[in-house]
Protein backbone atom coordinates (compact mmCIF):
# COMPACT_ATOMS: atom_id res chain seq x y z
CA UNK A 1 0.00 0.00 0.00
CA UNK A 2 1.22 3.68 -0.49
CA UNK A 3 2.32 6.06 1.83
CA UNK A 4 -0.77 7.97 3.38
CA UNK A 5 1.93 10.61 4.45
CA UNK A 6 3.11 11.47 1.43
CA UNK A 7 0.77 11.63 -1.73
CA UNK A 8 2.99 10.02 -4.76
CA UNK A 9 3.42 13.03 -7.33
CA UNK A 10 2.19 12.55 -10.77
CA UNK A 11 5.57 12.09 -12.28
CA UNK A 12 6.41 9.49 -9.95
CA UNK A 13 3.20 7.79 -10.68
CA UNK A 14 3.66 8.22 -14.26
CA UNK A 15 7.14 6.86 -14.13
CA UNK A 16 5.49 3.60 -12.13
CA UNK A 17 3.06 2.86 -14.77
CA UNK A 18 5.54 3.26 -18.09
CA UNK A 19 8.24 0.93 -15.76
CA UNK A 20 5.18 -1.81 -15.60
CA UNK A 21 4.64 -1.24 -19.49
CA UNK A 22 6.42 -4.30 -21.59
CA UNK A 23 6.52 -4.55 -24.77
CA UNK A 24 3.80 -6.98 -27.15
CA UNK A 25 5.41 -8.88 -29.93
CA UNK A 26 5.08 -7.80 -33.34
CA UNK A 27 2.23 -9.51 -35.85
CA UNK A 28 2.24 -9.16 -39.60
CA UNK A 29 -0.67 -6.90 -40.57
CA UNK A 30 -1.94 -5.85 -44.48
CA UNK A 31 -0.83 -2.55 -45.70
CA UNK A 32 -3.41 -0.87 -44.63
CA UNK A 33 -4.41 -2.52 -41.20
CA UNK A 34 -0.39 -1.02 -40.79
CA UNK A 35 -1.55 2.38 -41.24
CA UNK A 36 -0.07 4.41 -38.05
CA UNK A 37 1.58 1.74 -36.52
CA UNK A 38 5.66 1.21 -36.44
CA UNK A 39 7.50 -1.00 -38.49
CA UNK A 40 9.21 -3.65 -36.44
CA UNK A 41 11.54 -4.93 -39.00
CA UNK A 42 14.02 -3.83 -41.54
CA UNK A 43 12.92 -3.09 -44.95
CA UNK A 44 14.98 -3.24 -48.10
CA UNK A 45 14.30 -3.13 -51.72
CA UNK A 46 14.28 -7.22 -53.46
CA UNK A 47 14.29 -5.18 -56.45
CA UNK A 48 15.33 -1.70 -58.23
CA UNK A 49 12.92 1.18 -57.92
CA UNK A 50 12.59 2.14 -60.60
CA UNK A 51 13.21 -1.38 -61.72
CA UNK A 52 13.87 -0.52 -65.55
CA UNK A 53 14.95 2.61 -67.70
CA UNK A 54 11.54 4.48 -68.71
CA UNK A 55 10.76 7.88 -69.99
CA UNK A 56 9.97 10.81 -67.56
CA UNK A 57 7.84 12.36 -70.31
CA UNK A 58 5.73 11.57 -73.14
CA UNK A 59 8.07 12.52 -76.27
CA UNK A 60 10.17 10.66 -78.71
CA UNK A 61 12.97 8.32 -77.54
CA UNK A 62 15.66 9.20 -79.59
CA UNK A 63 19.74 8.75 -79.81
CA UNK A 64 20.98 12.04 -78.49
CA UNK A 65 24.06 11.78 -80.85
CA UNK A 66 21.48 12.03 -83.56
CA UNK A 67 20.23 15.47 -82.70
CA UNK A 68 23.44 17.32 -82.17
CA UNK A 69 23.16 19.45 -85.08
CA UNK A 70 19.27 20.39 -84.32
CA UNK A 71 18.48 23.99 -84.26
CA UNK A 72 14.97 25.86 -84.07
CA UNK A 73 15.62 27.22 -87.67
CA UNK A 74 17.48 24.00 -88.56
CA UNK A 75 15.63 21.10 -86.97
CA UNK A 76 17.06 17.50 -87.44
CA UNK A 77 14.04 14.84 -88.72
CA UNK A 78 13.87 11.45 -87.46
CA UNK A 79 11.73 8.48 -88.65
CA UNK A 80 9.57 7.89 -86.27
CA UNK A 81 9.16 3.43 -85.86
CA UNK A 82 7.12 2.68 -83.63
CA UNK A 83 5.14 3.61 -80.51
CA UNK A 84 5.88 2.96 -76.70
CA UNK A 85 2.64 3.05 -74.22
CA UNK A 86 3.66 2.37 -70.83
CA UNK A 87 3.32 -1.00 -69.79
CA UNK A 88 4.73 -2.31 -73.23
CA UNK A 89 7.57 -4.41 -73.53
CA UNK A 90 11.01 -2.51 -74.04
CA UNK A 91 11.02 -2.65 -78.09
CA UNK A 92 14.22 -2.81 -79.99
CA UNK A 93 14.94 -1.42 -83.54
CA UNK A 94 16.34 2.16 -82.44
CA UNK A 95 18.98 2.79 -85.21
CA UNK A 96 20.94 5.84 -86.07
CA UNK A 97 18.20 8.48 -87.69
CA UNK A 98 15.78 6.83 -85.66
CA UNK A 99 12.93 7.54 -83.37
CA UNK A 100 9.79 5.98 -81.07
CA UNK A 101 7.08 8.08 -80.11
CA UNK A 102 6.79 6.77 -75.86
CA UNK A 103 5.07 7.48 -73.29
CA UNK A 104 5.72 8.76 -69.57
CA UNK A 105 6.65 5.43 -67.95
CA UNK A 106 7.28 3.52 -71.25
CA UNK A 107 10.22 1.26 -71.03
CA UNK A 108 12.96 2.91 -72.95
CA UNK A 109 13.94 1.00 -76.26
CA UNK A 110 16.99 -0.98 -76.21
CA UNK A 111 19.83 1.49 -78.23
CA UNK A 112 17.60 4.92 -77.45
CA UNK A 113 19.27 6.91 -74.69
CA UNK A 114 17.37 10.22 -73.99
CA UNK A 115 13.89 11.23 -74.53
CA UNK A 116 12.57 14.53 -76.12
CA UNK A 117 9.70 15.82 -74.73
CA UNK A 118 7.07 16.24 -77.39
CA UNK A 119 6.47 20.08 -76.54
CA UNK A 120 10.09 20.18 -78.46
CA UNK A 121 8.99 18.52 -81.30
CA UNK A 122 6.07 19.20 -84.31
CA UNK A 123 4.97 16.09 -82.73
CA UNK A 124 5.05 14.01 -85.97
CA UNK A 125 3.79 10.57 -86.33
CA UNK A 126 5.85 9.28 -89.28
CA UNK A 127 8.82 11.59 -89.42
CA UNK A 128 9.45 14.08 -86.26
CA UNK A 129 11.26 17.50 -86.67
CA UNK A 130 13.47 17.98 -83.47
CA UNK A 131 14.23 21.48 -82.74
CA UNK A 132 17.41 20.94 -80.34
CA UNK A 133 19.98 18.86 -79.17
CA UNK A 134 19.08 16.40 -76.86
CA UNK A 135 21.71 15.33 -73.65
CA UNK A 136 22.23 11.76 -73.49
CA UNK A 137 20.57 10.70 -70.72
CA UNK A 138 17.80 13.63 -70.82
CA UNK A 139 14.15 12.44 -69.53
CA UNK A 140 15.09 8.97 -68.43
CA UNK A 141 14.25 7.54 -65.22
CA UNK A 142 17.03 4.96 -64.30
CA UNK A 143 16.86 1.84 -63.33
CA UNK A 144 17.49 1.53 -59.21
CA UNK A 145 18.14 5.82 -58.91
CA UNK A 146 14.94 5.89 -56.41
CA UNK A 147 16.05 2.51 -54.84
CA UNK A 148 18.77 0.21 -55.84
CA UNK A 149 18.72 -3.80 -55.52
CA UNK A 150 19.36 -4.39 -51.90
CA UNK A 151 19.17 -0.85 -50.44
CA UNK A 152 17.77 -0.05 -46.85
CA UNK A 153 14.12 0.96 -48.00
CA UNK A 154 12.59 2.12 -44.19
CA UNK A 155 14.21 1.11 -40.75
CA UNK A 156 12.51 -0.53 -37.32
CA UNK A 157 10.59 1.60 -35.89
CA UNK A 158 9.40 4.09 -38.89
CA UNK A 159 5.89 5.20 -38.62
CA UNK A 160 3.80 3.78 -41.39
CA UNK A 161 1.63 6.70 -42.92
CA UNK A 162 0.60 7.32 -46.22
CA UNK A 163 4.19 8.25 -48.33
CA UNK A 164 5.37 4.48 -46.35
CA UNK A 165 2.56 2.74 -47.38
CA UNK A 166 3.32 3.52 -50.87
CA UNK A 167 6.75 2.78 -50.79
CA UNK A 168 6.33 -0.93 -49.12
CA UNK A 169 3.48 -1.19 -51.82
CA UNK A 170 5.75 -0.46 -54.52
CA UNK A 171 8.38 -3.04 -53.22
CA UNK A 172 6.03 -5.58 -53.62
CA UNK A 173 5.39 -6.03 -49.89
CA UNK A 174 1.28 -6.42 -49.23
CA UNK A 175 2.07 -7.69 -45.65
CA UNK A 176 4.77 -5.78 -42.92
CA UNK A 177 6.02 -6.79 -39.34
CA UNK A 178 4.50 -4.29 -37.18
CA UNK A 179 4.22 -3.83 -33.36
CA UNK A 180 0.38 -3.89 -33.01
CA UNK A 181 -2.89 -1.77 -31.69
CA UNK A 182 -2.70 -3.22 -27.94
CA UNK A 183 -5.97 -4.72 -27.45
CA UNK A 184 -7.11 -2.30 -24.51
CA UNK A 185 -10.16 -3.98 -22.61
CA UNK A 186 -12.43 -1.18 -20.68
CA UNK A 187 -14.64 -2.53 -17.47
CA UNK A 188 -16.88 -0.22 -15.77
CA UNK A 189 -17.89 -0.95 -12.35
CA UNK A 190 -20.55 0.41 -10.10
CA UNK A 191 -24.03 -1.11 -8.98
CA UNK A 192 -25.84 1.99 -9.74
CA UNK A 193 -24.86 1.12 -13.58
CA UNK A 194 -26.76 0.35 -16.38
CA UNK A 195 -26.13 0.10 -19.99
CA UNK A 196 -26.82 3.07 -22.50
CA UNK A 197 -30.75 2.15 -23.93
CA UNK A 198 -32.19 2.01 -20.87
CA UNK A 199 -34.56 3.84 -18.62
CA UNK A 200 -32.68 4.70 -15.40
CA UNK A 201 -34.58 4.79 -12.74
CA UNK A 202 -34.46 6.59 -9.36
CA UNK A 203 -30.82 5.85 -8.57
CA UNK A 204 -30.10 4.54 -11.20
CA UNK A 205 -26.67 6.39 -13.71
CA UNK A 206 -25.96 5.34 -17.44
CA UNK A 207 -22.53 4.13 -18.34
CA UNK A 208 -20.59 6.91 -20.18
CA UNK A 209 -17.40 6.28 -18.95
CA UNK A 210 -16.99 3.32 -21.05
CA UNK A 211 -17.83 4.92 -23.98
CA UNK A 212 -15.79 7.65 -23.12
CA UNK A 213 -12.61 5.56 -22.17
CA UNK A 214 -13.14 2.82 -25.09
CA UNK A 215 -12.88 6.00 -27.27
CA UNK A 216 -10.15 7.77 -25.62
CA UNK A 217 -8.09 4.52 -25.53
CA UNK A 218 -9.23 3.94 -29.38
CA UNK A 219 -7.61 7.83 -30.27
CA UNK A 220 -4.06 6.39 -28.64
CA UNK A 221 -3.99 3.96 -31.19
CA UNK A 222 -5.59 0.99 -29.44
CA UNK A 223 -7.95 -1.62 -30.02
CA UNK A 224 -10.33 -1.09 -27.53
CA UNK A 225 -13.51 -2.61 -26.40
CA UNK A 226 -16.02 -2.51 -24.18
CA UNK A 227 -17.42 -5.16 -22.00
CA UNK A 228 -20.04 -3.41 -19.91
CA UNK A 229 -20.59 -3.49 -16.66
CA UNK A 230 -19.96 -5.26 -13.38
CA UNK A 231 -21.50 -4.54 -9.95
CA UNK A 232 -20.12 -4.27 -7.17
CA UNK A 233 -19.17 -7.64 -5.97
CA UNK A 234 -16.11 -9.11 -5.39
CA UNK A 235 -16.43 -12.22 -7.12
CA UNK A 236 -18.00 -11.05 -10.27
CA UNK A 237 -15.51 -8.56 -11.00
CA UNK A 238 -12.64 -10.92 -10.20
CA UNK A 239 -14.14 -13.58 -12.58
CA UNK A 240 -15.15 -10.63 -15.48
CA UNK A 241 -11.80 -9.72 -15.24
CA UNK A 242 -10.12 -13.52 -15.20
CA UNK A 243 -11.90 -13.83 -18.67
CA UNK A 244 -10.50 -10.76 -20.25
CA UNK A 245 -6.95 -11.72 -19.31
CA UNK A 246 -6.26 -13.87 -22.26
CA UNK A 247 -7.30 -11.40 -24.78
CA UNK A 248 -6.07 -8.26 -23.31
CA UNK A 249 -2.74 -6.58 -23.25
CA UNK A 250 -4.50 -3.79 -20.90
CA UNK A 251 -7.41 -3.36 -18.66
CA UNK A 252 -8.97 -0.76 -17.69
CA UNK A 253 -11.34 -0.10 -14.80
CA UNK A 254 -13.73 3.08 -13.70
CA UNK A 255 -14.96 3.18 -10.55
CA UNK A 256 -14.42 1.76 -7.05
CA UNK A 257 -11.36 3.10 -5.84
CA UNK A 258 -12.03 5.16 -3.45
CA UNK A 259 -12.99 4.99 0.15
CA UNK A 260 -16.24 4.15 0.05
CA UNK A 261 -17.65 1.12 1.91
CA UNK A 262 -18.48 -0.62 -1.55
CA UNK A 263 -15.45 0.25 -3.32
CA UNK A 264 -15.17 -2.89 -5.14
CA UNK A 265 -12.51 -2.77 -7.30
CA UNK A 266 -9.78 -1.43 -4.15
CA UNK A 267 -10.96 -4.29 -1.97
CA UNK A 268 -10.92 -6.90 -3.95
CA UNK A 269 -7.45 -6.33 -5.76
CA UNK A 270 -5.55 -5.38 -3.19
CA UNK A 271 -6.57 -8.66 -1.56
CA UNK A 272 -4.40 -10.15 -4.71
CA UNK A 273 -1.16 -8.01 -4.23
CA UNK A 274 0.05 -7.61 -7.53
CA UNK A 275 -2.27 -3.92 -7.92
CA UNK A 276 -1.25 -1.18 -5.89
CA UNK A 277 -3.85 1.57 -4.78
CA UNK A 278 -2.37 4.91 -4.63
CA UNK A 279 -3.01 8.25 -3.70
CA UNK A 280 -1.74 10.53 -5.99
CA UNK A 281 -1.04 14.67 -5.67
CA UNK A 282 -3.03 15.52 -8.27
CA UNK A 283 -6.82 16.75 -8.51
CA UNK A 284 -8.95 15.05 -10.22
CA UNK A 285 -7.58 11.73 -10.21
CA UNK A 286 -5.86 11.03 -6.93
CA UNK A 287 -7.20 7.10 -5.89
CA UNK A 288 -5.16 5.39 -8.89
CA UNK A 289 -5.00 1.72 -8.90
CA UNK A 290 -2.07 -0.08 -11.02
CA UNK A 291 -0.37 -3.32 -11.60
CA UNK A 292 -0.53 -6.08 -12.98
CA UNK A 293 -3.13 -9.59 -13.05
CA UNK A 294 -2.24 -13.05 -14.32
CA UNK A 295 1.28 -11.67 -13.49
CA UNK A 296 1.54 -10.26 -16.57
CA UNK A 297 -1.73 -7.72 -18.28
CA UNK A 298 -1.29 -4.42 -16.34
CA UNK A 299 -4.59 -3.23 -15.17
CA UNK A 300 -5.28 0.62 -14.41
CA UNK A 301 -8.25 1.08 -12.35
CA UNK A 302 -9.49 4.46 -12.54
CA UNK A 303 -11.23 6.84 -10.22
CA UNK A 304 -15.76 6.94 -11.54
CA UNK A 305 -16.33 10.18 -11.94
CA UNK A 306 -16.24 10.88 -15.56
CA UNK A 307 -13.50 13.78 -15.13
CA UNK A 308 -11.55 11.86 -12.98
CA UNK A 309 -11.70 9.15 -15.50
CA UNK A 310 -10.80 10.84 -18.75
CA UNK A 311 -7.81 12.80 -16.76
CA UNK A 312 -7.02 9.70 -15.42
CA UNK A 313 -6.45 8.06 -19.11
CA UNK A 314 -4.76 11.06 -20.31
CA UNK A 315 -1.62 11.25 -17.75
CA UNK A 316 -1.47 7.62 -17.32
CA UNK A 317 -3.59 5.09 -19.52
CA UNK A 318 -2.45 7.00 -22.73
CA UNK A 319 1.40 7.42 -22.33
CA UNK A 320 1.52 3.41 -21.94
CA UNK A 321 -0.37 2.44 -24.59
CA UNK A 322 1.78 4.86 -26.61
CA UNK A 323 4.46 3.06 -25.26
CA UNK A 324 3.12 0.18 -26.20
CA UNK A 325 2.78 0.75 -30.07
CA UNK A 326 6.47 1.85 -29.56
CA UNK A 327 6.11 5.12 -29.95
CA UNK A 328 8.91 7.67 -28.26
CA UNK A 329 6.93 10.44 -27.44
CA UNK A 330 4.59 9.06 -24.95
CA UNK A 331 3.28 12.73 -23.63
CA UNK A 332 0.77 14.53 -25.59
CA UNK A 333 2.29 17.90 -26.74
CA UNK A 334 1.38 21.20 -25.06
CA UNK A 335 1.37 24.68 -25.45
CA UNK A 336 1.28 27.99 -23.72
CA UNK A 337 -2.01 30.01 -23.27
CA UNK A 338 -2.74 33.15 -21.49
CA UNK A 339 -5.54 32.46 -19.13
CA UNK A 340 -8.45 34.57 -19.83
CA UNK A 341 -9.50 34.18 -16.17
CA UNK A 342 -7.92 33.75 -12.99
CA UNK A 343 -7.66 30.13 -10.85
CA UNK A 344 -6.96 28.95 -7.41
CA UNK A 345 -5.46 25.30 -7.11
CA UNK A 346 -3.76 23.62 -3.88
CA UNK A 347 -0.55 23.60 -2.97
CA UNK A 348 1.34 20.12 -3.61
CA UNK A 349 -1.57 19.15 -6.18
CA UNK A 350 -1.23 18.94 -9.97
CA UNK A 351 -4.56 20.87 -11.17
CA UNK A 352 -5.78 19.72 -14.25
CA UNK A 353 -8.79 21.92 -15.35
CA UNK A 354 -10.98 21.39 -18.10
CA UNK A 355 -10.83 24.44 -20.56
CA UNK A 356 -11.54 25.89 -23.75
CA UNK A 357 -8.29 26.94 -26.31
CA UNK A 358 -8.93 29.81 -28.85
CA UNK A 359 -6.72 30.72 -31.81
CA UNK A 360 -6.04 34.24 -31.45
CA UNK A 361 -5.60 35.69 -34.49
CA UNK A 362 -1.77 37.33 -33.08
CA UNK A 363 -1.00 33.52 -33.93
CA UNK A 364 -0.70 32.97 -29.47
CA UNK A 365 -3.07 31.18 -27.94
CA UNK A 366 -5.87 31.76 -25.07
CA UNK A 367 -7.92 29.55 -22.81
CA UNK A 368 -11.04 29.62 -20.97
CA UNK A 369 -11.58 27.38 -17.61
CA UNK A 370 -15.37 25.53 -18.26
CA UNK A 371 -16.73 23.62 -15.41
CA UNK A 372 -15.44 24.46 -12.17
CA UNK A 373 -13.32 21.96 -10.30
CA UNK A 374 -16.61 19.26 -10.13
CA UNK A 375 -15.73 15.67 -11.31
CA UNK A 376 -18.64 15.07 -12.33
CA UNK A 377 -19.44 18.10 -14.85
CA UNK A 378 -19.88 16.10 -17.90
CA UNK A 379 -21.58 18.32 -20.16
CA UNK A 380 -18.77 20.93 -19.47
CA UNK A 381 -16.56 18.37 -20.40
CA UNK A 382 -18.44 17.90 -23.63
CA UNK A 383 -18.21 21.48 -24.58
CA UNK A 384 -13.86 21.45 -23.57
CA UNK A 385 -11.29 20.70 -26.04
CA UNK A 386 -7.86 21.36 -23.19
CA UNK A 387 -6.94 20.35 -19.80
CA UNK A 388 -5.08 22.90 -18.26
CA UNK A 389 -2.36 21.98 -16.06
CA UNK A 390 -1.90 24.34 -12.90
CA UNK A 391 1.62 22.79 -11.39
CA UNK A 392 2.11 21.42 -7.93
CA UNK A 393 3.69 24.59 -6.81
CA UNK A 394 1.33 27.13 -7.84
CA UNK A 395 -1.47 27.98 -6.08
CA UNK A 396 -3.45 30.94 -8.06
CA UNK A 397 -3.43 31.61 -11.77
CA UNK A 398 -4.73 35.28 -12.47
CA UNK A 399 -6.19 36.47 -15.78
CA UNK A 400 -3.50 37.62 -18.12
CA UNK A 401 -0.98 34.59 -16.99
CA UNK A 402 0.53 31.99 -19.10
CA UNK A 403 -0.08 28.37 -18.30
CA UNK A 404 0.18 24.82 -19.94
CA UNK A 405 -2.37 23.73 -21.68
CA UNK A 406 -2.88 20.29 -23.11
CA UNK A 407 -5.10 20.20 -25.94
CA UNK A 408 -7.35 17.13 -26.60
CA UNK A 409 -6.87 16.94 -30.43
CA UNK A 410 -8.54 14.41 -32.30
CA UNK A 411 -5.92 11.45 -34.21
CA UNK A 412 -8.07 10.22 -36.58
CA UNK A 413 -6.00 7.69 -36.12
P1 LIG B 1 -16.89 5.70 -7.78
O1 LIG B 1 -15.52 6.05 -8.25
O2 LIG B 1 -17.26 4.29 -8.06
O3 LIG B 1 -17.04 6.06 -6.34
O4 LIG B 1 -17.88 6.60 -8.60
C1 LIG B 1 -17.85 7.99 -8.48
C2 LIG B 1 -19.00 8.64 -9.21
O5 LIG B 1 -18.88 8.37 -10.58
C3 LIG B 1 -20.36 8.13 -8.84
O6 LIG B 1 -21.26 9.21 -8.86
C4 LIG B 1 -20.68 7.14 -9.92
O7 LIG B 1 -22.05 6.96 -10.12
C5 LIG B 1 -20.04 7.78 -11.11
N1 LIG B 1 -19.67 6.75 -12.06
C6 LIG B 1 -18.94 5.67 -11.77
N2 LIG B 1 -18.77 4.91 -12.87
C7 LIG B 1 -19.43 5.54 -13.87
C8 LIG B 1 -19.64 5.23 -15.24
N3 LIG B 1 -19.12 4.13 -15.79
N4 LIG B 1 -20.34 6.08 -15.98
C9 LIG B 1 -20.83 7.20 -15.43
N5 LIG B 1 -20.67 7.55 -14.15
C10 LIG B 1 -19.98 6.72 -13.36
MG1 LIG C 1 -18.75 3.07 -7.55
Amino acid sequence: MADDDRLRTVDEHLAIVLDGIGSIDPIELTLLDAQGLLLAENVSADFPLPSFDNSAMDGYAVRAIDTRDAAEGDPTVLQVVGDVAAGARARSGMGPGLAMRIMTGAPIPAGADAVIPLEDTDRGLARVAVGRPVRTGECLRRAGEDLAAGAPALGAGAALGPQQLALLAALGRDRVTVRPRPRVTILSTGSELIEVGRTPSFGEVIDSNSYMIAAAARDAGADARRIGIVADDHSALLDALENQLLRADVLVTTGGVSMGAYDVVKEALSELGTVEFTKVAMQPGRPQGFGHLGNKVPIFCLPGNPVSSLVSFETFVRPAIRKLLGKRSLNRATVQATALEGATSTHGTRQYRRGVLHRESSGGYSVSFIGGPGSHLLASLALSNCLVVIDEEVTSVSAGEQVTVVPLLLSNR
